[in-house]
């Protein structure tokens, strides 16, 4: 039996219960991408509209004094779901703003004129380290950065097997690098990454670490005490909650360093005509009005991960994924993109059939109601290093069952029948 009870937890999804493709079963195969809501955090997004909507640190009223409430109570949630203190929690939109904001606070920080925010200015002769297997959110922003302040890319490769490839760690990030970005778990490959000695040479030379964490905080335990970061970033889209509220932590005494990323009101300590002085974090990377429903239903959603315990939840996911990659193994022509077992590796499987293009394998299954994503997955130099066009990838979260998995594979041999593809009859 699987860790989690995944009938239970399938009644917690509304939308689980609907039909896809003419009366079949919804079969979806794509957390990865973006998660389904249970019926908690629908619930307390809709009570915070009906009981106490209004713009929180605003206004002397009784209904934004509970917003405000109920908004730094559920930034205490975040905060303790990854062991931090809630003045270390900023919300953003998502990881791609997340990122954005650290990247646009280190070129702000060369032009600061306040001395305080100049401490991690990035300039000409610095160095950003990133990896090959980066989604384009922790790799476009770190390009753009290095073309407005003249610093230099450098990014540590993959190995065959879907591994970092950690031979040349000590010369790429080495004392010329300010930062180092690099994703905890793979959204295309599964792979999980060793931090530990990451981190490690990070410290050795005196750079900053910003672990991705929107693959691996929805799906195991994550605790920034132990992490060796200076930045975690996440979404809270792809760990039950809703869309549009990400989350930037950062270590105190670094975000205390940083100039803002956006600006405006919320985020001000005094405004005059000639200039402006900004409040301590989090509220400087804070400006307007926030999305307070969705932090309220992000709270929600990880009030019901801890119901369930990261660790289960990271027990049925590896469970998962060992029998996806033993029932894939069987199909003759099926071709996994990234480690062939579960060590350090979660529930994120692509791969490829052979002779068929993953767009027509991802047009069967959705007509089976097997719901995957196929692409390049916003990690494009992933499968240019694996010389294939694109892969199809089932990702797995808490309402997935070995019946999910079986329905895969079941849809990925109808395609190979489909397209005479199919080699030799199979069992
Ligand atoms: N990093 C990784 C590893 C991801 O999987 C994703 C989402 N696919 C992102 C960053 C970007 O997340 P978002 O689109 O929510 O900003």
């Amino acid at each position: 039996p699987l860790p989690l009870d995944v009938e239970a937890i399938r009644a917690d999804f509304p939308i689980l219960s609907r039909t896809v493709r003419e009366g079949k079963r919804l079969v979806y195969l794509d957390s990865g991408a973006t998660s389904q809501k249970p019926r908690s955090v629908l619930d307390a997004e809709r009570d915070f509209y009906e009981t106490c909507n209004a713009a929180p640190h605003r206004g002397a009223h009784q209904l934004a004094e509970e917003a405000t409430a109920r908004y730094e109570a559920a930034r205490a949630t975040i905060g303790a779901f990854i062991g931090a203190p809630a003045e270390e929690v900023v919300f953003t939109r998502n990881t791609t703003e997340a990122i954005n904001l650290v990247a646009y606070a280190l070129s702000n920080a060369a032009t600061a004129k306040e001395e305080q925010f100049r401490r991690y200015a990035v300039g000409q002769g610095d160095e950003i380290v990133v990896t090959e297997m980066e989604h384009h959110a922790n790799l476009v922003p770190w390009q753009q950065l290095c073309e407005r302040t003249g610093a230099t890319l450098r990014w540590l490769g993959l190995t065959d097997d879907g591994r970092l490839d950690l031979s040349d760690l000590a010369t790429v990030v080495n004392e010329r690098t300010k930062l180092v970005a690099v994703t905890q778990q793979s959204n295309i490959l599964g792979t999980i990454n060793p931090l530990e000695d990451i981190a490690a040479r990070a410290r050795e030379v005196g750079a900053l670490l910003l672990v991705d964490g929107a693959q691996s905080v929805p799906h195991q335990p994550v605790d920034v005490t132990t992490l060796g970061a200076d930045f975690l970033v996440f979404s809270g889209h792809k760990m039950l909650g809703p869309t549009g509220v990400g989350v930037l932590w950062g270590r105190y005494e670094v975000l205390d360093a940083l100039p803002p990323f956006l600006t405006g009101g919320s985020m001000i300590e005094v405004v005059r005509m000639e200039g402006s002085t900004f409040m301590p974090p989090p509220q400087r990377f804070e400006a307007g009005v926030p999305m307070t429903a969705q932090v309220i239903g992000l709270a929600a959603a990880v009030e019901y991960l801890q119901q369930l315990g990261m660790d289960r939840v990271q027990a049925h996911e590896e469970a998962l994924t060992g029998y996806a990659l033993a029932k894939l193994a069987e199909i003759p022509g099926v071709r996994v993109i990234g480690p062939p077992d579960t060590v350090a590796r979660g529930g994120a499987v692509s791969f490829t059939v052979e002779g068929i293009h993953p767009h027509d394998v991802g047009q069967v299954l959705d007509d089976l109601g097997v719901e995957v994503r196929v692409g390049h997955h916003c990690a494009w130099p992933v499968v240019r290093r694996y010389g294939v066009p694109a892969t199809t990838r089932a990702t797995f979260y808490v309402h997935t069952g070995y019946d999910d998995i079986d329905a895969l594979a079941d849809a990925v041999r109808e395609a190979q029948r489909f397209f005479g593809v199919a080699q030799g009859e199979v069992s």
